[in-house]
């Protein structure tokens, strides 16, 4: 029993101790995407839109915080010292990036693109359409972004590959949607508001 707990835990990333504590109960739910117990439900893009969910109106700078990203983030080639986002999800953005650099280490978050900032905060339309992006309220991020341009598919988008797999795992575990796993399109693109 205790080998197969230990087996387990060698797959999910957990120190294979074969005993079932709160870390391996927490990698467990991301590994089955299940909802963890801080996994919060964001309004849908809709809601959002409509400028009366808890985002408030668009281009309201005065609702945005410049947080410190616990690895260097790289925007086209320069490193960032702050990344500017809502409020409302500074501490989940903060989390889940730590989470990333807990669980990849800096040589593979480097390998994997996942330094290599795309933005955030932007007041501008959805690409091809008229309507608001997300990123017009700082609720959404790009990673990556030339290999995952907006209209590169699975498996050529680079953030679709299984080695990624934990990366969206844990974004999810946060309530974010990520465009290319729902519809595989801008694979660059994560959100905390529902389709
Ligand atoms: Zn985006």
């Amino acid at each position: 029993m205790k080998n197969d707990i230990a087996r387990i835990q060698k797959h999910i990333g957990v120190t294979p101790d074969g005993i079932v504590g709160p870390r391996t109960v927490h990698a467990l739910k991301l590994a089955l995407g299940l909802p963890t117990a801080t996994t919060p439900t964001w309004p849908s893009q809709a809601e959002v839109r409509s400028g009366k969910s808890i985002f408030g109106p668009p281009g309201c700078e005065s609702e945005l915080t410049a947080l410190v990203p616990p690895y260097t983030l790289y925007f086209e080639g320069e490193p960032v010292r702050t990344i500017r986002v809502h409020k409302l999800i500074a501490t989940h953005v903060q989390a889940a990036l730590r989470e990333v650099l807990e669980h990849y280490g800096a040589a593979e978050i480097r390998r994997l693109g996942l330094d290599i900032y795309g933005g955030s905060y932007n007041y501008r339309s959805s690409t091809g359409s008229s309507t608001l992006s997300m990123h017009a309220w700082g609720i959404a991020l790009d990673f990556s972004p030339v290999a995952n341009s907006y209209g590169t598919r699975a498996p050529r988008a680079t953030l679709s590959h299984p080695d990624c797999e934990r990366w969206w795992q844990i974004w999810e575990s946060h309530g974010a949607t990520s465009l290319g796993r729902t519809r595989n399109y801008d694979w660059m693109h994560l959100q905390f508001a529902g389709l």
